[in-house]
């Protein structure tokens, strides 16, 4: 049996709570963390009597992300009752929108692993209230309404992704461009920015979609990626068994690395979405959504554009450097320290990108200061240190967080520009080395790096390069 055979089929949803001081129709707080119940009031635990009222700033923001996803913002929209009953939902239902939504037809735009960009269709975006939540306990579960009311917007794809690289690389995208333009804080962990993702199988070649299974809340982008993988393996095999795939919400077991049903999918038609009484049609002026316009923060694209001028990256260093508004934050503090664009790329992606991710440490938890990375650049362009002891150096700070400067000096690693000192090391080696000598003196001048090399290892590396190489072939041809 070939999973070759197959092509998957995968569309995601995504709830992203907004960055509001308030809720979306009450004036408690939107904030994380607080002792349970005490962010609520009549409106937000569904009290008979209490109006909501919108949240202009949830709008604000709603509207910010349907810009930066390239979607078509309606001037009119309506919110509407989704029915269900859950511990959680005080009200009975949840306020969000249905048939229509304020935002539809966008997309984004994603770099796969192979280099090639892919774009993938956003279908819809719409706002939504937050439920609150459910701690199961070992006595019972306890709810807690403080998230009940909070703002969310529900990001909708085309089912255009045909991998988990492709949905985990859709995702990353999206929540960069939201953290990027203030809209939503993209903590996963926190569960304000959630993912479910939708799969299904079907024969390469074929066009019609098969049943798909939809896969609740994970809370990272390496388990959707591997629930993903998980799924479509488990559906290809349950097809070649011969077995009907069931339309199911599964969640994903990141303890067994396995997929589980929740529950049987329920249809849209068992919520019996009835538009919203208590609030008004909203509204989206032209004007205010110029206003918003012109207010937009810079999203990573702009930033690349902007890093590749300023700096001279190359598309692929911009991509990486603007991959986070934390990572993009901190290069652009280097190079305002450093001055040196192109160095600060180098140092950033190639020393301390690839020992972060050694250590599984975000930029956020960097040992290395941007005002630190700075500060050895400079050394290197002052002629302090070498490129190479730079290196070393940089070993030492990312293990100890200490500054250059008191590691160059604790290990005696400033860079030999006397060209008295190095005349003798380079002597050493040229008399070291007679064989070599003669052929270099035949004629087979590429012997030059090979003095050089010897020298510079003989200074233990600390010889000013540019004197170095300049000594080394003044003694050679004399
Ligand atoms: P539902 O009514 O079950 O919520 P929707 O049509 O609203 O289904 O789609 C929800 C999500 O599922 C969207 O992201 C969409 O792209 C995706 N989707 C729809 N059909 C399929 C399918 N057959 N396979 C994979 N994903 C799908
Ligand atoms: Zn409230
Ligand atoms: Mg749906």
């Amino acid at each position: 049996m070939s999973l070759e055979k197959y092509e998957a089929v995968i569309g995601l949803e995504v709830h992203a709570q907004l960055m509001t001081a308030s809720k979306m129709f009450c004036r408690c707080p939107n904030q994380y963390g607080a002792s349970p119940n005490t962010n609520v009031c009549p409106i937000c635990t569904g009290q008979p009597g209490s109006l909501p009222v919108i949240n202009k700033k949830a709008i604000e923001l709603g509207v910010r992300a349907a810009i930066a996803l390239q979607c078509e913002i309606h001037s009119e929209s309506v919110f509407a009752r989704k029915n269900y009953f859950y511990p959680d939902l005080p009200k009975g239902y949840q306020i969000s929108q249905y048939e229509r939504p304020y935002s539809t037809h966008g997309n984004i735009v994603v770099r796969l692993k192979n280099g090639d960009e892919k774009r993938i269709g956003i279908t819809r975006i719409h706002f939504e209230e937050d439920a609150g939540k459910s701690n199961h306990e070992s006595y019972g579960t306890l709810v807690n309404l403080n998230r009940a009311g909070v703002p969310l917007i529900e990001i909708v794809s085309e089912p255009d992704m045909r991998n988990a690289h492709e949905a985990g690389q859709y995702l990353r995208a999206l929540h960069s461009i939201l953290r990027y333009a203030d809209i939503c804080d993209g903590n996963m962990e926190e569960g304000n920015f959630r993912c479910d993702a939708n799969i299904s199988v079907r024969l390469r070649g074929t066009e019609k979609f098969g049943t798909k299974v939809e896969l609740k809340n994970i809370n990272s982008f390496k388990f959707v990626e591997k629930a993903i993988e998980y799924e479509i393996q488990r559906q290809v095999f349950a097809i070649e068994n011969g077995e009907k795939i069931i339309q199911q919400t599964r969640s994903w077991n990141s303890g067994k690395n396995v997929t589980e049903v929740m529950r049987e999918k329920e249809e849209a038609h068992d919520y019996r979405y009835f538009p919203e009484p208590d609030l008004p049609k909203l509204t989206i002026s032209v004007e205010w959504l110029g206003q918003i316009r012109n207010e937009m923060p810079e999203l990573p694209s702009q930033a690349s554009e902007r890093f590749k001028k300023a700096f001279e990256l190359s598309d692929y260093d911009a991509a990486v450097l603007t991959s986070s508004k934390e990572l993009a934050h901190y290069f652009e503090s280097v190079v305002s320290h450093s001055k040196n664009g192109k160095a600060s790329a180098n140092w950033v992606m190639n020393e301390l990108l690839g020992r972060l991710n050694a250590a599984s440490k975000e930029i956020e938890a960097s040992p290395v200061s941007a005002t630190q990375i700075a500060e050895l650049i400079k050394k290197i362009d002052s002629g302090e240190i070498s490129g190479k002891i730079a290196k070393t150096v940089f070993e030492e700070m990312f293990a100890t967080s200490k500054d250059a400067s008191v590691i160059i000096k604790d290990k005696g690693f400033v860079q030999i520009s006397d060209p008295a000192a190095l005349e003798n090391a380079v002597r050493k080696v040229i008399e070291n080395n007679p064989s070599q000598l003669a052929e270099y003196k035949a004629g087979k001048v590429k012997l030059l790096g090979f003095f050089v090399g010897q020298a510079m290892k003989e200074t233990q590396g600390q010889a000013n390069p540019a004197l170095l190489n300049e000594l080394v072939k003044k003694l050679l041809d004399t």
